[in-house]
């Protein structure tokens, strides 16, 4: 449980997201980042008492909103928990932020109450969800959930100080040689979601995890300037207008030449 400052800047806004990692998850991503939780499952057992304790201590804190991180197969605990939070005063808006491999029973449950979903859309094909995901379905079950995620909130609204209320946030991490499926991916929101979606295009990939040179040489490295570019192009293609400017900038490739304007 931490106030996140790293997080998209309408989230984070000047007091931090309220984050709360929750161990295991449903995919088994080879290139996964927080490996140590997910595949391991670092962390302890916190009653629901406990956890809607946590979520208090984040809004004494003053945090913008509570950022449920990799809640698919904790859904049921998190209600328990929640319930007895606002029982005791929470107010905050409740970010859900998953890798969009969301089942239909976890998402009905969580309608009306999650303000602001924040899926990962991380493959187009079936291949790369079988290879780098270990779920051959990832990329149906994340276009149905997705679609179900909008259907309950619709787009993002953002509040006249720049932070998030509700709607969805969708991200999608670039990866090398375009194994994502990214300009695939960016048609989609476009025609499915209307192109005023919110999305973050997250250039951050780096070898992690079980990525070896030997076994996914394809991915054992960051990707290039060139990879950030195309990615942009795919968005702007797709007729998308509103891009997150905070984690893609010239400064993390300033050789690119990209230049992002604002909204
Ligand atoms: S969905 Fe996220 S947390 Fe889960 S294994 Fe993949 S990268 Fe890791």
């Amino acid at each position: 449980m931490v106030a996140h400052f790293g997080e998209e800047l309408c989230l984070r806004g000047n007091r931090g997201s309220g984050t709360i990692f929750f161990s295991w998850c449903n995919l088994r991503c080879v290139f996964c980042q927080n490996y140590e939780i997910s595949w391991r499952g670092e962390g302890r057992p916190a009653k629901p008492e406990e956890l809607a304790g946590m979520m208090l201590r984040l809004q004494e804190q003053g945090c913008h909103n509570i950022n449920l991180v990799t809640p698919e197969h904790v859904v049921p605990q998190i209600l328990e928990g929640l319930l007895r939070a606002v029982e005791r005063g929470l107010r905050l808006p409740l970010v859900y932020n998953t890798s969009a491999y969301d089942s239909l029973d976890s998402l009905a449950l969580m309608d009306g109450i999650v303000d602001i979903y924040m899926p990962d859309f991380k493959f187009w094909d079936l291949e790369s969800g079988r290879r780098y995901a270990k779920a051959p379905d990832y990329p149906e079950a994340a276009r149905r959930a997705i679609k179900e995620m909008h259907r309950q909130v619709g787009t993002l609204v953002i509040d006249e100080q720049g932070v998030a209320l509700r709607g969805v946030l969708l991200r999608h991490l670039i990866m090398p040689g375009g194994v994502a499926g990214t300009r695939e991916i960016m048609n989609w929101i476009s025609r499915e979601l209307g192109p005023e979606t919110y999305v973050n295009l997250m250039a951050q990939y780096h070898p992690a995890c079980r990525v070896t040179e030997k076994q996914y040489p394809e991915i054992h490295r960051c990707i290039s300037p060139s990879e950030l570019e195309q990615a942009v192009d795919a968005f702007r293609l797709a007729g998308l207008s509103r891009l997150d400017h905070d984690n893609i900038s010239t400064t993390l490739f300033p050789a690119s030449g990209i230049i992002i304007s604002p909204d």
